[in-house]
Parts: C-alpha cells; sequence; structure tokens
C-alpha cells in the first residue's frame, strides 16, 4: 500500500478512537442534564402537590368547623324546643333541626370527601418523593462516573493526540488538507475502502473502471469522483463485501448500490 495512504489511515483510526472517548462522554453529560430534567420537572409536582395538600387541610377545618357549628345549634333549639306551648312553633323549631341536621350530615361528607382527598395527595407525595430519591442517586452515580471518566480519558487522550501529531508529520500538507476537510464535511470515513466490486464504502457508488484499476495498482492518491473521499484498496473490506444475491441483511446499503449500478 502507498505509504501516504497508509499514514492516512492512522491517522483516522487515531481521530476515530478520540471521537469515540468525546461521544462516550457526551452521552453521559446528554443523560446528566436528562436526569436534571426530570428532576426539576419532579420537584416542581411535589411543590403543587404540597400546596394541593394545603388548601385540601383548610377544606377539612372548615368543614369540621361546620359540622360542629351545625350540631351547638341543634342542640340550642332541641333546648329550646322543651319550653316550646304551641304546636306551631314546636313544628317550626323540629323543620329547623331537620335542616340543620341535613347540613351537619352535608359537611360531615365534605369531610370525607376531603379527607379521601387528602390521602390520596399523600400517595402521590410519597410515590414522587421516592421518584425524587432514585433521581437524585442516579444523577450523583452520573456525575461520579463522569468523573472518573473524564480523568481516565484525559489520559488515554493525551497519548492518542501524541500518536496524532507523530502521524501527522509524516503526511503531505495537501493531503492533510484535504483529509482534515472531508472529516470536518464528512464525518468518517474521509478515507474509505474500496469494496471488490469497485464501489466506494463511502457513498456506495461504483468507480469508472479506469480508475477503480488505477487505485489496484496501487501507489497513488485517489478520492472518490462522487464524494470526494480518499479512496484506497482493502482485502479485508473487499472479503466482509455482501453478495448481491446473499441474504437481506444490507439491503438499504445494496439498494444504494445497486440503483447507482443502474
Ligand atoms: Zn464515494
Amino acid at each position: 500500500m502507498n505509504e501516504q495512504i497508509s499514514f492516512i489511515i492512522d491517522i483516522q483510526n487515531i481521530d476515530m478512537e478520540l471521537s469515540k472517548l468525546d461521544e462516550l462522554l457526551k452521552k453521559i453529560i446528554i443523560e446528566i442534564e436528562e436526569s436534571g430534567l426530570a428532576l426539576r420537572t419532579k420537584e416542581a409536582e411535589l411543590e403543587r402537590l404540597k400546596e394541593e395538600l394545603l388548601e385540601v387541610n383548610k377544606k377539612i377545618g372548615g368543614s369540621e368547623l361546620d359540622a360542629k357549628s351545625f350540631e351547638e345549634k341543634i342542640i340550642k333549639m332541641k333546648d329550646a324546643q322543651k319550653l316550646i306551648k304551641t304546636n306551631k312553633e314546636y313544628n317550626a323549631v323540629q323543620k329547623s333541626i331537620k335542616d340543620s341536621e341535613a347540613l351537619k350530615k352535608k359537611s360531615e361528607d365534605e369531610t370525607i370527601s376531603h379527607m379521601e382527598k387528602k390521602e390520596s395527595i399523600n400517595d402521590e407525595i410519597s410515590r414522587i418523593q421516592k421518584d425524587i430519591e432514585e433521581i437524585e442517586n442516579g444523577l450523583s452515580d452520573k456525575n461520579s462516573e463522569y468523573k472518573k471518566n473524564e480523568q481516565e480519558f484525559d489520559a488515554i487522550k493525551k497519548d492518542f493526540i501524541n500518536k496524532r501529531e507523530d502521524a501527522k508529520k509524516k503526511i503531505k500538507k495537501d493531503y492533510l488538507d484535504i483529509y482534515e476537510t472531508l472529516k470536518r464535511n464528512k464525518g468518517f470515513p474521509a478515507i474509505a475502502p474500496v469494496m471488490k466490486s469497485g464501489a466506494c464504502t463511502g457513498c456506495y457508488r461504483m468507480l469508472p473502471p479506469q480508475q477503480f484499476n488505477e487505485l489496484i495498482s496501487g501507489n497513488i492518491f485517489m478520492q472518490c469522483p462522487i464524494c470526494s473521499r480518499i479512496l484506497y484498496i482493502d482485502a479485508a473490506a473487499a472479503r466482509v463485501e455482501p453478495d448481491p444475491d446473499e441474504g437481506k441483511k444490507n439491503n438499504k446499503k445494496k439498494a444504494a448500490r445497486v440503483s447507482c449500478i443502474k
């Protein structure tokens, strides 16, 4: 293989490792951010429930007080009733007692329904407090994981960056510029192997036969006429090339390849 090509492959391998490390850290950061958001949502929900609980407690106090005042009223009316002389008056007071008893019953029913509501709010509060605890534990684990990885990755990255500097020195400036531009614009791979069929593994289009033959003969720096990626012949890639008649696994890739053959 052309020496320059193998140096570019080396630098791409280093860059891919560096990018993998960054991706891993980024993934943990995203998880930490998501947990933080979930935590804030749960905390807001908890606040809302606590306010609701205060309201319900006030309502319970109110309906209990109402029932008590109707009860006192009923006792007073029953006492007064004993001193009444006429039937008409007696019946009028009796009706008032009945009305007050109905109102007292209504207040007691309200208290029961407020108590039920209070119980369900308390259940929900316990559930959310448990969720919050779980999220907080998870967050603290993730934060430690991040710190640990960051330190480990720092050491690994330094090593890769040194290796990268060495690899960089061996590559011709023009080639390096092309590689860096491709990496920036297209991501990986910036340098792509060509399949045995003559298809670029960057864009899955077929190379013109003459260009493919030139590449096979070796020792040249060549870019894909379609996607501009730097090309090379890789024996391993040629071996793993899917047989067009075999399986449905690589349908998507195959479809892209077949469509450009047509
Ligand atoms: Zn291509």
